[in-house]
């Protein structure tokens, strides 16, 4: 029906609480801070999950009222004036629009934290509810979010309809921002229903959180058919969580959005954790020493491609540097060769910029950022390649896109090789989601022995076409599998580890 006016704005982020680092306004500019209409033109058509509301707000001929969106790369603690400016200019339309529109749209994560707040969304839906509340307004309030959310129970209870990303990695981004809109339209339209969360006791690392092995895939397809099958049911989302968030609410959950019984809807939240724990033997994955991944490399058959060494430690897409050399010096002092790899070095891109292309030089790369990934490594190379590192992601469906939309900025960039390695530096972290990262700067990853991927799963979409083989191994980083050996002081009756 057309006619309806939206209110919509969007906060994304996913907070790494043992980061020393915090998350500022700074790093908001970068990712995106967009007010008023800006909200509707820096995204429109970049593939992103507000790109994907918005297409379908289009069609339905819905006049969107943008309030405020903003958007960083995963990182530490949020500070509290990124939340005082987003409270200011989202409220600001609230007040001025709340009683002339038809509803609420939310782009967010789901993973936040702030200095002052655990659980930024849910506080920020139950002051959404508080406020309606008080105008005695009663219109729907959707939100779309990311499969890692650490849902909680405020934010089950103080929205209308969560509706979250299917696949991981997120090439679903998009298209799950559109069916949220299609459930909006519902709910504006009347359709009366009430949602159920499912808290979990169990926290699982990124690497166990694929949606293409167990347990993600047996209960997301089991989700999928309890969808399928009962009309009354609006969507079941099967939370992932995201395990670097020391907060009561991190981990895996499940909860649903029904116009039917809800003692059913709790009887699916209940079958499909059941699912969950007769699924989850590897849930918990180990990484393997470098030194025993490239014995294997070096025995087991394979085709023809580069082998992918998986650094989760220092999985970027989680929050890390970027910059972590736990992997690659040591893979250096091998005397191994052809060996491609991405670091994240402001400090060192920019020396390289202050030189020409085509010189060689000597210089310390990686490990700039804190004590926990690693030492600098001495590399000297010819510097091959210098750009301004923006580049336009050749899978427009590609996970990158869920956060960053289609056309990313990875700053300064520098590629140094020698006989052993080719390194592109980077100046703004980049999760490694996409391959036109590294061709952009002239590397064909398909054409090299070895391939250092700082990644759990998001990588993969891009990545294990080209690959012959994958391995993760083990490094050092605030991103490892390895939860026991972070230092969690809230969530301590949770299952972190296999046994
Ligand atoms: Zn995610």
């Amino acid at each position: 029906m057309s006619g309806k006016r939206v209110l919509l704005a969007g906060l994304f982020h996913e907070t790494h609480s043992f980061l020393h680092q915090k998350t500022g306004l700074d790093a908001f500019a970068v990712g995106g801070l967009n007010i008023g209409q800006e909200v509707i033109t820096k995204n429109a058509g970049n593939g992103s999950p507000t790109d994907g509301f918005l297409d379908y707000a289009g069609s339905q001929d819905w006049e969107i009222v943008p309030a405020i969106q903003m958007a960083a790369n995963p990182s530490g603690m949020v500070t509290q004036d990124v939340i005082d400016i987003f409270y200011k200019h989202f409220f600001e339309a609230f007040d001025r629009e709340s009683a002339h529109v038809d509803g609420i749209f939310l782009v967010l994560h789901g993973a936040m934290v702030s200095e002052n707040c655990d659980d930024v969304e849910g506080a920020f839906l139950r002051a959404i509810h508080q406020r309606l509340d008080a105008k005695g307004i009663n219109i729907p309030v959707a939100a779309v979010i990311d499969l890692h959310a650490n849902v909680s129970e405020d934010m089950t209870n103080y929205s209308t309809c969560l509706y979250s990303y299917r696949m991981n990695p997120h090439s679903d981004a998009r298209e799950a921002a559109l069916q949220t809109g299609v459930l909006f339209g519902q709910l504006m339209d009347g359709r009366a229903v009430t949602q159920h969360h499912l808290a979990t006791r169990y926290v699982i690392p990124p690497t166990g959180l694929a949606t293409s092995a167990d347990p993600m895939k047996s209960v997301q397809a089991k989700a999928r058919a309890i969808e399928a099958a009962d009309r009354d049911i609006l969507c079941i989302n099967v939370m992932g969580g995201y395990s670097y968030a020391d907060i009561a609410d991190c981990g895996f959950s499940i909860n649903c959005c029904t116009s039917g019984n809800p003692d059913k809807a709790l009887g699916y939240l209940t079958s499909l954790l059941k699912v969950f724990e007769a699924n989850m033997a590897n849930a918990y994955p180990t990484e393997a020493a470098l030194h025993t991944v490239l014995d294997r490399i070096d025995t087991e058959p394979r085709g023809d491609g580069p082998v992918l060494l998986v650094e989760p430690a220092d999985n970027i897409g989680g929050g890390t540097p970027g910059d972590g050399t736990g992997l690659l010096a040591p893979l250096l002092e091998t005397g191994r060769k052809n060996i491609v790899a991405i670091l994240n070095d402001a400090e060192a891109a920019s020396m390289c910029h202050a030189i020409s292309k085509g010189d060689t030089v000597t210089l310390l790369i990686g490990a700039k950022t804190d004590k926990h990934h690693g030492s600098p490594i001495e590399f000297s190379g010819r510097i091959r390649h210098l750009s301004d590192g923006k580049f336009e992601l050749e899978n427009k469906q590609s996970h990158l896109a869920s956060m960053m939309g289609t056309h990313i900025d990875m700053g300064l960039c520098a590629v140094l090789e020698n006989e052993q390695a080719t390194i592109l530096l980077t100046s703004r972290k980049t999760p490694p989601m996409d391959l036109g990262q590294l061709h952009s700067q002239g590397i064909s990853p398909e054409d090299a022995a070895l391939v250092v991927v700082k990644a759990a799963v998001s990588h993969k979409d891009a990545y294990d076409p080209i690959a012959a083989a994958s391995y993760n191994v083990e490094s050092v980083g605030l991103c490892t599998s390895n939860l026991t050996t972070l230092p969690y002081k809230i969530l301590t009756r949770k299952q972190i580890s296999a046994t």
